[in-house]
């Protein structure tokens, strides 16, 4: 059975890289029928950071990568907060000291760090020299009467190699003279993280381990906790890094990076789960737009690279764009309202037919926005008479000689019409301009700004008549006063 887990330690918001782990996971385990598992990695109590295993799920849902297993869903082999599972990581490392495959060790942090200088200036390698692997129990009696809090340190083997046959890297192998003896449980009794991760993905019965590149180190370590305890090691797949597109690690200085601050600004999720799916995997024909059943139907390990993947927001933003354009009208409207409430543009409560003429208008200005954001501002004037006018144009076509009265000919043509939708304003706008004998753009041009304060948008006469006679008019007269 495929099993497989995305397992954030709640120390923040779920950025990017996170995303992309779970998108992985989850893409993996709908692809192979496998159940998806979410589990909460929070035994580093320091690391903790209030509401953010809310915010975790929140942004998770959001993307719609729901899990079988985990918290609110709950499960067979829950609990799924390593914090409720101590009991279980006690009993395991009681058995690896009973099987004097674990040891206490006594020596303080100011004796290692003492004892580490010292090998450094003797050219020696520096990590733990297992002065506490062999000690008699005499020995540690008296070390434990002297009031000393041990950790747990494993027994690694000091020759040999640990290899990882890694789905995507291909083999890797680690020697463990390299590694030390490392700590299983510190010395306030808290398991450390490779240890808990190795116990966990057994218990739970991971048959994949997909994770950030920057976990192959911790690999080989959980493979001897494997080892050590008698269990059979699942699959590891790590996908590759994310990096800026100056190849430099991913930081805040490179734009958002969490997928709450990437929702804010208006993204869609639907666009968010195509970009990060595109983040070191590609499918069959190499299509940059791909829905999420497709990814499902596509989604292979073997094939997700080994390279770095370059986190590129115009992309990103593109395909937020296509996305705008191409999704079904009441969800693209249900999307927006919520940044036309920020914007002050919508009641709270909205009727029937407000719904309505949203819908007209978001369908108007879609072509022309690549985010939610900028959606709501391009419908800004069809929703309030209160808007400013840009600049550029007002110079450019209000301050023009004889402006005023153009308008005020456009505007009388408007006035005689009965009929006001697109065809008819543009018929008479037509005539008008041929009887003047003037370019079309010399009387559009301000008539759009007029009416909408902007010199872009929808076709002048789609823009007339989602306004309607009254406000088209009333508009008008007021830019040319
Ligand atoms: N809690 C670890 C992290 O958030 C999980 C690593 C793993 O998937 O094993 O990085």
């Amino acid at each position: 059975d495929i099993r497989v887990r995305f397992a954030p330690s709640p120390t923040g918001y779920l950025h990017i890289g996170g995303a992309r782990t779970a998108l992985f996971n989850w893409l993996f385990a709908r692809h192979n029928n496998g159940r998806f598992i979410l589990r909460i990695e929070d035994t580093d109590r320091g690391r903790l950071k209030a509401d953010s295993v809310e915010q975790i799920i929140s942004s998770m849902k959001w993307l719609g990568l729901d899990w079988d297993e985990g918290p609110d869903v709950g499960g067979d082999y829950g609990p799924y907060f390593q914090s409720q599972r101590l009991d279980l990581y006690s009993k395991e490392i009681r058995r690896l000291l009973d099987e004097d495959k674990a040891y206490y060790c006594y020596c303080t942090q100011e004796e290692l760090e003492q004892r580490r200088q010292q090998a450094i200036k003797e050219g020696k390698a520096s990590r733990y020299d297992g002065r506490c692997r062999n000690l008699a129990v005499g020995e540690q009696q008296s070390l434990q009467k002297q009031g000393r809090k041990p950790v747990v340190r494993l027994k690694v083997p000091s020759e040999g190699v640990t290899v990882v046959e890694d789905v995507i890297r291909g083999t890797v192998t680690f020697d463990n003279a390299l590694l030390d003896d490392f700590i299983i449980q510190k010395s306030d009794g808290m398991p450390t993280y490779n240890f808990v991760c190795a116990v966990d993905d057994h218990a739970m019965e991971i048959s994949h381990v997909i994770r950030a590149e920057e976990h192959l180190s911790n690999t080989p370590k959980q493979l001897l906790v494997y080892q050590a305890l008698g269990y059979d090691a699942p699959v590891f797949a790590h996908v590759p890094m994310i990096l800026a597109p100056d190849r430099s690690k991913l930081s805040k200085r490179h734009g958002a990076t969490s997928v709450e601050e990437f929702r804010d600004q208006g993204y869609l999720p639907e666009a968010i789960v195509n970009y990060l799916a595109l983040l070191g995997w590609s499918p069959e024909g190499g299509q940059e737009m791909i829905s999420m059943e497709e990814c499902v139907k596509q989604f292979d390990l073997a094939k997700v690279s080994k390279n770095a993947a370059i986190y590129d927001t115009k992309k990103l933003t593109w395909l937020n764009g296509n996305y705008i354009r191409s999704i079904d009208i009441d969800r693209l409207v249900d999307l927006s309202i919520p940044f036309m409430w920020q914007k002050g543009l919508l009641p709270e409560q909205i009727s029937p037919d407000m719904r309505d003429y949203l819908k007209r208008v978001v369908a108007a200005v879609r072509e022309r926005t690549r985010t939610l954001v900028e959606l709501a501002d391009a419908c800004s004037y069809f929703l309030t008479n209160d808007f400013e006018f840009d600049v550029a144009g007002v110079k450019k076509y209000f301050l023009k000689e004889g402006v005023a009265e153009l308008l005020q000919k456009g505007r009388l043509v408007l006035q005689s019409l009965d009929k006001f939708d697109a065809a008819s304003t543009e018929a008479a706008y037509r005539a008008l301009i041929d009887e003047l004998g003037i370019k079309g753009a010399d009387i559009i041009h301000p008539t759009r700004l007029a009416i909408s304060g902007r010199t872009v948008g929808p076709g002048l006469f789609d823009i007339m008549e989602l306004l309607g006679k009254e406000r088209t008019l009333d508009r008008m007269a007021r830019a040319i006063e």
